[in-house]
């Protein structure tokens, strides 16, 4: 891979993107088996020195604040709310100048007793995911009985100020594939902006098939079943979900359609592994060790030059359509969704 060119402060590619938006997987384990995210087994997790410890996810979190114009830091996993260091680093990073926007993916467990806290070390905001609203597809789809601790999760965020409250819906044939309107009533009454969000393939057990995906068009022509979705006319930048005002708004609903609707060319997005290594795309190949340079004694200046270099290779698209695809070695758990 080429060197990156020395614009310090920034993290360019070679087509121009810049990424501002920094996703942080916090541990690769979880309290749920989503079956389109892990075997019922779960996975070879990382070891405890594999990881990165809080002070070190701390410091390469500054690097990228203070050197690489990093501005949205976005925790996620595997499950961010099982990290005993969690609100440490929230609060670290809230104390960071200039301070990024904080926010986190979770699955919601725990959330409701966690909630205030995180507010008070300066979490902004939390996407909740969720898939159903029945308590038996839940159990079958998590395989865990933990839909009630969710639900709590999402009211204990809304009402520790966590907001927008944003939920995440996965939609897969013959499990919840009839449940979109169902999930958009239940936002709808509870506040939260929801989220489809196309299937893709980074499970595990390498089970994704193109030709089953519920496909965004799919979802939208749901939902116009039953609710009037109208143009949002709100700017979209880097964001990857379309958006549409719900029976006029200002309630809206949005689709992320990575799959049949690829918004790689404005993405701006950059990822660190639980343990340290920097991905510019989840469907990358290819990982950059920070951690390796981390405790080899790099200086602040190494660590963002290796980072800088590591995107400046980032590749054009996911290619999931192309013939030569490869799905990533890693999951999406062990990534950070
Ligand atoms: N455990 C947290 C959660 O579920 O929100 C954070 C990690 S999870 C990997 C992040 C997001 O990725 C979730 O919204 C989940 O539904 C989504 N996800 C997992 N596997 C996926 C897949 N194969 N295709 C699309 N989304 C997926
Ligand atoms: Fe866990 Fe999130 Fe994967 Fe579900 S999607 S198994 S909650 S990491």
């Amino acid at each position: 891979m080429t060197t990156a060119p020395t614009t310090d402060g920034v993290l360019v590619d070679r087509y121009g993107r810049v990424a501002r938006d920094l996703r942080v997987s916090l541990t690769d384990k979880c309290n749920l088996r989503c079956t389109y995210c892990m075997p019922a087994e779960g996975l070879p997790w990382l070891s405890g020195p594999q990881l990165l410890t809080d002070d070190e996810i701390i410091r390469l979190i500054r690097v990228a604040v203070h050197r690489l114009g990093v501005t949205e830091v976005r925790f996620t996993g595997g499950e961010p709310l099982i990290r005993p260091g969690l609100v440490g680093i929230v609060s670290a990073v809230a104390a960071l100048r200039p301070r990024p926007r904080i926010s986190l993916t979770t699955n919601g467990i725990g959330l409701a007793r966690l909630a205030p806290t995180l507010r008070a070390a300066g979490l902004d905001r939390v996407n909740v995911s969720l898939d159903t609203v029945d308590r038996t597809r839940f159990a079958e789809l998590t395989r865990r009985d933990r839909l009630a601790d969710v639900l709590a999760g999402l009211a204990g965020a809304a009402a520790a100020g966590l907001t927008p409250v944003k939920v995440n819906a996965v939609l897969m044939r013959g499990v919840n594939d009839d449940e979109a309107p169902a999930l958009l009533r239940f936002a709808l009454a509870h506040g939260y902006e929801l989220r489809f969000i196309e299937q893709m393939p980074l499970d595990a057990q390498h089970g994704w098939d193109r030709g089953r995906m519920v496909t965004a068009d799919q979802i939208l022509a749901d939902l116009r079943a039953e609710f009037d979705l109208s143009t949002d006319l709100a700017e979209r930048g880097a964001s990857p979900a379309e958006t549409w005002l719900v029976d006029g708004g200002p309630a809206r609903v949005g689709v992320i359609a990575s799959v049949t609707r690829p918004f790689c060319g404005d993405c701006d997005r950059t990822r660190l592994t639980a343990d340290g290594q920097v991905r510019a795309c989840l469907f990358a190949t290819e990982e950059s060790d920070l951690r390796g340079a981390l405790r080899a004694g790099a200086d602040d200046a190494e660590l963002a030059r290796r980072w800088r270099t590591a995107m400046w290779g980032k590749r054009a698209g996911h290619g999931i359509d192309d013939p030569t695809f490869l799905q990533p070695a890693r999951p999406m758990s062990a990534i950070g969704g």
